[in-house]
This record gives C-alpha cells, structure tokens and sequence, in this order.
C-alpha cells in the first residue's frame, strides 16, 4: 500500500571490521581462548569510559541487577528512581525484593528531579538510580551531593548514554556503578548484552563472583560457589562483536549527534517544538532524537504517532509513566512525567540514516502542526 520505503527507528552499523572479529572469535575463540574476547572487550571499555573495572553481562538488566543485590538492596528497602523510565531500570529493584519509589523528572532534561528525591529519601532509601535517558544526561552534581550528604550510592543506568558526557566525565563512570545495554538498538550493540563498570575494587570482585555463580576468583576448590550467584555472561562472540563496535565508537556516537543536529536545526524556528536538551557543560550521545510538542500547539503525541504510521515512519511514543503500570502500586504520576508521555515522539535515528529520510521524518512533523 505504501510507495514510500519503511523508514526505521534504529539499526546497527555492521562493517567488515565487525564481520572478521566474530569470524575469528567463531573459528578460534574456544579452549583455552574461550575468554579473549570478552577480556579485551572489558579492558577496552573500562578505559573509554574511564574506570578501573568492567564486567561484561548477557544485558544491562543483568548488569542492574547483580550490581544492586552486591549494594546489598533487599527486601524492606527503597529505591529511588524517575516515574519516566524502560521497565528495565525498575524491574531489578523488584526481583530483590525492594519497593521503587518513582519521582517526577525535570523538563530540562527528562531525568530525575533532585529536589523531588531530597523529598523522597527516607531511612529506608538504598540507593538512588540516575538513568540518563535517551542519551539526555541527569543533574549528576546534585545527585551525587545528595548521595554523599545521606550516605546513599548514586547507580548509573547509562543504557541509553554511550558518548554522553558531563562536565568532563562519562555517563557510567560517576556513580557507584554504571551500566550499559548493547541491544541491538542501542548506539554500540552486540546483539544483546551489557556491561557492569566501576571504580571500586570491593564491589568489583563481589560482582564479578556473583556473575560466575559466586565463585570467587583463584579459589582452590573448583566448583564451589561460596554464595548465591547469578549468570549473566556475555559470551565470546558477543563480546568479538563489541571490540569492534567500540574500536568505531566515536564514529558511531559522531553520527547519532549528527542526526540530532538536523532535527535540531530543522525545528529551531518553530515555535512550541523542541528536542531533547543538552544543557552547558555537557555533550550528548543522542542515542535517540525526540521532539516535544508544546501544549498550545494542539497537537499530540498520539496524533503525530498516527502521522508517522501513515508516512510508512517508525517512530515511537515517550516511555509511559512507570506509574501508570498497574501491577507496580505505585505512588501518583509525575505531572511531568505525565506530560512528556502526551506530547513527546522518538525519532527515527541510525548510523547510515540518508538526508533525503531525515527530510521525509521533519516534514511529517511540520505537516502535523499545521493540521493540528
Ligand atoms: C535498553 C535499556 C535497558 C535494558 O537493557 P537490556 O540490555 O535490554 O537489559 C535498561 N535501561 C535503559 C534505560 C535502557 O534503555
């Protein structure tokens, strides 16, 4: 029915680099090489984003999860995170055991509101979760003071925030810990996986037992788990998959800003519509391009939805709030968080991405405004 090609929301980019590290990894990565792979991945990653230790996981999920149960959150403990998040950043909260407390985010940059987690934190809070959302980088200075004044670790899910930075520093490497998610819409993927960073060396080698099923590392006696552990591996060829990714990373996070700088520029002269906000001192990774309608513009993120769908465009709607789930019970919704749910839309953003289907994305959103 449509003349027009698909357009989707996210690719990868696969090139022969990619293609002769599995290779290897396939034909010769087993034995006694059965690790080489996701050693070298771990070490190269742990130094672009500039921490001591990395743990490479199965998925970011994995990764959340083993971090927190090694922070020790339980039953009978608070979490405190955004009421706008993936369910992925609040569902291993839940498998401990702990109850989320969701708050409001800001509309400046759609993460986490400081003021609102100082009004949150309780005797029971455990840890505070930052999740830089679409690449969009949260008031980690505040957090982080907060942290350190109630004596409560700031996690970093950067999921979403490969080449984001800020004031210096990269999405992952402030917090407790950070984690990443390499899924195969992510700006770096190897298929599904994830990797655990930090710069802490006790919490490091606790994690690192969890992932091998709480065997510690060089014990004497083989095939003794001294805790309940987790297995949350990557395996080699995923992890041949990530070398490469990683050796083009900034090729690969050049381009998702690149795209973002055409939304930017094409919707800067309209008023009521903008996009994700990179504040002073702070860059990016724009894993993923969104436009938000202002309310007087009449238009909604249903009906601009409807507009893609008729273009033949992938686009998607914001993250609901958490909130909203049911099966949560959960506090009341974020006005913001609200908000961004009914005027905001993902765009349609990868690495070979052409002028002529940027062009085709903007238009749908300018023929949108005017028949709203
Ligand atoms: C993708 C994503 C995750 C989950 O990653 P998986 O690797 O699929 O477990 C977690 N948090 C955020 C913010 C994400 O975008």
């Amino acid at each position: 029915m449509n003349a027009v090609p698909r357009i989707p929301l996210s690719r990868p980019s696969i090139t022969d680099a990619e293609v002769a590290l599995v290779t290897d990894a396939i034909q010769n990565g087993w034995g006694d090489r059965c690790y080489d792979y996701i050693h070298r991945f771990e070490q190269a990653f742990a130094d672009h984003v500039g921490v001591r230790h990395a743990i490479a996981t199965s998925s970011c999920t994995g990764a959340l999860h083993m971090g927190m149960a090694a922070l020790g959150i339980g039953p009978g403990d608070e979490v405190i995170l955004a009421d706008t998040n993936w369910v992925a950043s609040v569902a291993p909260v839940m498998y401990l055991g702990a109850q989320p407390v969701l708050v409001d985010v800001l509309p400046d940059t759609w993460c986490l509101d400081p003021q609102a987690v100082r009004a949150a934190i309780s005797p029971r809070t455990k840890a505070i979760i930052a999740v830089h959302l679409y690449g969009n980088l949260c008031h980690m200075d505040e957090l982080l003071a907060l942290g350190e004044e109630f004596g409560i670790p700031v996690i970093e899910d950067a999921a979403e925030a490969m080449g984001s930075i800020y004031h210096g520093r990269r999405a992952g490497a402030m917090g407790a810990f950070g984690a990443f998610s390499f899924h195969g819409s992510k700006t770096m993927t190897t298929g599904e996986g994830g990797m655990f960073v930090t710069d802490d060396s006790e919490l490091y080698e606790h994690v690192l037992s969890l992932s091998n099923h709480g065997r510690v590392r060089g014990q004497q006696r083989q095939f003794w788990p001294e805790m309940l552990g987790f297995k949350y591996k990557m395996s080699n060829l995923q992890a041949a998959l990530g070398v490469a990714q990683l050796q083009r990373v900034e090729e690969l996070v050049e381009r998702r800003r690149a795209v973002y700088h055409r939304y930017q520029a094409a919707f800067a002269g309209v008023s009521g519509v903008t996009v994700n906000p990179e504040l002073p001192g702070t860059t990016i990774g724009a894993w993923m391009p969104t436009v938000v309608l202002a309310p007087e513009l009449g238009v909604t993120a249903e009906a601009l939805l409807q507009a893609f769908k008729e273009a033949n465009i992938d686009a998607r709607p914001f993250f609901a709030p958490l909130s909203s789930l049911p099966w949560m019970h959960p506090g009341p919704t974020g006005r913001h968080a609200q908000g961004l749910y009914e005027r905001a839309v993902n765009l349609p953003s990868f690495h070979d991405m052409t002028e002529v289907e940027i062009e085709r994305v903007v238009a749908v959103v300018l023929q949108a405004l005017h028949h709203g």
